[in-house]
């Protein structure tokens, strides 16, 4: 099983303006290395510089420019070309498809933020300095920097990665561990309904609440892309202080909101995985797809529609709804998968407004956006409740199947 662990890195203002030349180093070899490929291409009678061509010049690069490119690690820099290498793969690719791609282009420093190391001791070292307290991470030409390791890594390190997200710089590492031992049978199933109230509401009457900060966050963001949208759409360098301030506002505020709903996502599939042996939950996808409320034809002008809606629906907090409830399902099937739990996937059609006593549907089950109660048998219920169970009776529905 394959793991990918994200760190901030506390690197010391020497440190990080010698990170900030190594990406720079590696732009300006990646840039170098595409240019060469375009002029063979266009001049030299159309002969393709490959990798291995690329590679090989690497030693004289590195002699010849030891001020910069030599002081960085060989294997890195090979990393960088292969990065190119799979653009051009990718480019041909296409071509080769019918398609008309964009030639591979050289990249700005915005772009090209990621520095990969192979492999581990090979020019860059995880826990460098193992008797120390604090971990740290050495880089080849940079040094021993301070990592804020939140959690345990598990497994044998295959990579290594620096990567800058704004003013802040992480080390990424991929980790492989043998396939781990499935929990415990709980002899439990579930079926969940994501909400906008609650975060989800499972069959068996439980809540989780969305994250108070979420919202939060969520109007400090709109307010601040609302203050960036007074700026003209410049490139970085010809900004004024105020207009990159107001950029890293935003990209601040971004990640903050990433790491606030990650945060929550894992506790919350982490609760569930533990406790139920089999979850089911809505298909997004098609939930999207169902759920976009249908047009109004106006009576009195024919052709012309009135407001459905849906505007409202397609604001800021959607997207960041939308966005989290994806984030979410992915880490409960990842963590899912390697607990030995199964998942399953359901069409939500009608998951609202069936009744779970008496079958009967009808949207008028549904007179209020929390309250569930059947104009048949009177049967009455929290309408979130209700959606889970009828996704609970799909997914078991769609497991039996599958096993006939
Ligand atoms: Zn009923």
């Amino acid at each position: 099983m394959i793991r990918a662990y994200k760190f901030l890195m506390r690197p010391t203002v020497g440190q990080a303006q010698a990170l900030a030349e190594m990406l720079q180093d590696h732009c300006s070899l990646y840039n170098g290395a595409l240019q060469e490929r375009r002029d063979a291409y266009r001049h030299v009678s159309r002969t393709t510089v490959r990798y291995g061509d690329q590679s090989a010049q690497l030693k004289e690069i590195r002699a010849f420019d030891p001020e910069r490119q030599g002081r960085w690690s060989f294997s890195s820099q090979q990393a960088t070309l292969r990065r190119l290498d799979k653009a051009f793969a990718a480019f041909f690719r296409r071509i080769k498809s019918g398609d008309t791609p964009g030639y591979p282009r050289f990249r700005g420093l915005n772009w090209f933020d990621t520095v990969e190391f192979p492999k581990d001791g090979d020019g860059c070292r995880w826990n460098s300095t193992p008797h120390d307290p604090v971990t740290r991470v050495r880089f080849q030409g940079v040094g021993h920097v301070r990592v804020n390791q939140h959690r345990v890594v598990v497994g044998k390190i295959k990579t290594v990665s620096v990567k800058r997200e704004g003013r802040k710089w992480f080390v990424v590492l991929i980790a492989e561990r043998e396939r781990p031992e499935p929990l415990p049978v709980t002899g439990s199933v579930v079926g969940i309904d994501l909400g906008i109230a609650n975060f989800l509401a499972d069959s068996g009457g439980e809540f989780v609440p969305n994250p108070r900060h979420g919202r939060n966050a969520a109007a400090k963001l709109e307010a601040a892309q609302r203050a960036l949208t007074r700026f003209p759409r410049i490139c970085r360098g010809k900004r004024t202080r105020n207009h990159e301030r107001a950029v890293e506002k935003v990209s601040k505020l971004h990640g903050k909101i990433r790491r606030q709903r990650l945060d929550h996502a894992h506790k919350t599939a982490l609760w569930l995985v533990r406790s139920h042996d089999f979850i089911a939950h809505e298909d997004l996808k098609i939930r999207n797809m169902v759920r976009t409320p249908a047009p109004k034809p106006d009576p009195d002008q024919l052709g012309l529609f009135l407001p459905n809606g849906a505007a409202a629906k397609a604001g800021l907090n959607k997207s960041i709804n939308d966005a989290g409830w994806g984030v979410f399902l992915t880490i409960l099937t990842n963590k899912a998968e390697s607990a030995g739990r199964e998942v399953i996937a359901v069409d939500p059609r009608n998951t609202s407004r069936a009744c779970p006593e008496c079958g009967h549907i009808a949207k008028e089950n549904r007179p209020t956006q929390e309250t569930f109660h059947c104009v048949a048998c009177g049967h009455m219920a929290h309408a979130d409740t209700v959606g889970a169970i009828n996704v609970l009776r799909a997914g078991l529905a769609r497991r039996n199947a599958n096993r006939a």
